[in-house]
């Protein structure tokens, strides 16, 4: 069975030896930094998981390269029960974690390349299915993490690739060599990139004839020569360099993002997905886009899950869970959190089969899931704070019950409804910190507006993907139009 265990995952990753900086200094281990080890502790979660035999159905599948029993994070969709099945995954994972646990990313990247080099083979003839497929037995039989290398740094939005002042600025070929290509540029905000083995570059938009040199798909090692990961920074990420981390609120994850630099990065020919094929590029965004806004729907929801329970704990420790109000803020919070679930699992029903094989889900509900996503987990976030009360952002730290002095002020003031002691209701108050104002804010809100692209990506999808000359026809024949 090609199953790693989570100990088998840390112990490897911490061998790893790519070159990761976190404020300023190379590190040693992403595992035992403290600010990255969390983050390595909720991608191992997707191991420990699929670990668990009773977890089998949702966390394994059965690969249809090997046959082997496989872990979901590295699958290929082969029906819509594979493409619901990985939204209630995702929803469970954020259950877990209470933040992004990374590996989802990978998951729709080999998805979406494996969908998009069949067609590219059918038209042009290339070998890059083929590669791709030996590649994903590789991934698929050592359960290894793929990070998605998507989004380049940009420089000018007004001007495509080839007009940039500094080339540079999309990763792009430098130079052909014998048996491969030479790359150069920078991908940013990726996701458990310092947590993957496999890198998968991939183009960040539709591309013209003049940008065939950024028209290119690869994969790398983590380690390869020439790529550097530089750790993003966290709001109130360096709480966790405090002693004994119990101001963290999520005592045990986090997720994680780094701008990976590719420095003239060899990458061999077997490891090439693209190579110029330019009208590819911007079909790879979309369906990639497509897969994982919908996985939005299941790892946003899981941390929603988690953020309600402890907004309902919260309001049974102060006493105010009888209150009308307090009930219809919960209620409303569930309402906006099944809502962000339903988009998800029914762009997974509604999928359909690539010539490839591999199933994708609805682009259009996929599109809608998401861009409730850049909404409804603030609103979300706002009734967990007015649930809270305002000593979410007053109160003293928990080593302030530690110190002779004034831990008997902390212990007599702060306590909630008779039998809640200060330390029950803190520790619920910093989890809601944590999730909506911390270092679990950045998945839980900024990602839920930029990741898998920003609202105006949704919409300008939404608006080209819906039928209006359908509905107008519609209109047309009840009100007596000819048309
Ligand atoms: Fe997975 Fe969600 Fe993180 Fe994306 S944001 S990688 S879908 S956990
Ligand atoms: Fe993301």
């Amino acid at each position: 069975m090609a199953l790693m265990t989570k100990e088998q995952y840390v112990s490897g990753l911490r061998e790893l030896g790519h070159s990761v900086y976190i404020q300023g200094k190379k590190i040693k281990s992403v595992v035992d930094h403290p600010i990255s080890g969390p983050p390595a502790m909720a991608m191992a979660e997707t191991y420990y998981q699929a670990e668990q035999e009773g977890n089998w159905q949702l966390f394994t599948a059965e690969s249809h390269l090997s046959g082997e029993r496989i872990n979901r994070f590295t699958h290929i969709h082969q029906g819509v029960e594979d493409l619901i099945k990985k939204i209630l995954m995702l929803r469970e994972m954020g259950r877990q974690t209470a933040c992004c646990f990374q590996r989802c990313a990978g998951l729709d990247c080999i998805n979406t390349v494996y969908a998009i080099t069949y067609d590219m083979d059918r038209e042009y003839g290339t070998p890059y299915h083929e590669r791709f497929t030996e590649f994903l037995k590789y991934v698929q039989s050592n359960d290894l993490v793929t990070a998605a290398c998507m989004t380049d740094t940009k420089g000018d939005r007004g001007l495509p690739p080839s007009k940039q002042a500094d080339r540079d600025q999309y990763v792009h070929i430098v130079s052909e060599k014998k048996g491969g290509i030479v790359v150069r540029g920078a991908k940013l905000h990726i996701t458990g990139a310092v947590n993957s083995h496999e890198l998968i570059v991939v183009p960040t938009r539709a591309l013209r004839e003049e940008d065939r040199d950024y028209a290119v798909a690869f994969a790398v090692p983590a380690d390869t020569k020439g790529v550097t990961f530089i750790y993003g920074r966290q709001p109130s990420d360096t709480r966790r360099l405090e002693e004994g981390r119990s101001d963290v609120g999520n005592l045990y994850y986090g997720g994680c993002e780094a701008m990976v630099v590719f420095d003239d990065v060899f990458v061999p020919e077997e490891r090439i997905f693209m190579k110029g094929e330019f009208p590819y590029a911007g079909r790879l965004v979309e369906l990639f886009a497509a897969h994982h806004r919908a996985s939005y729907g299941g790892c946003k929801v899981g941390v929603g899950d988690v953020l309600i329970g402890a907004t309902a704990a919260i309001a049974e420790a102060q006493g105010t869970e009888r209150s009308a109000h307090v009930k219809d803020k919960l209620g409303e919070m569930v309402h906006l959190n099944e809502t962000l679930h339903a988009g998800a699992l029914a762009s997974a029903s509604k999928g359909y089969r690539t010539p490839s094989g591999a199933y994708a889900v609805d682009p259009l509900l996929a599109n809608v899931c998401k861009l409730n996503i850049t909404r409804f987990p603030f609103e979300i976030s706002r009734l967990a704070q007015d649930i809270a009360g305002g000593l979410l952002v007053t109160m003293p730290s928990l080593k302030d019950q530690e110190n002779a002095t004034i831990g008997p002020y902390i212990r007599k003031y702060l306590v909630g409804r008779q039998g809640v002691d200060a330390e029950k209701r803190l520790r619920l108050l910093r989890l809601i910190e944590n999730i909506t104002l911390g270092t679990g804010a950045v998945s839980y809100l900024t990602e839920s507006i930029h990741g898998a692209g920003s609202p105006q990506a949704q919409k300008i999808m939404i608006t080209r993907l819906i039928d209006l000359e359908a509905a107008k026809s519609w209109a047309f024949h009840l009100c007596g139009i000819p048309f």
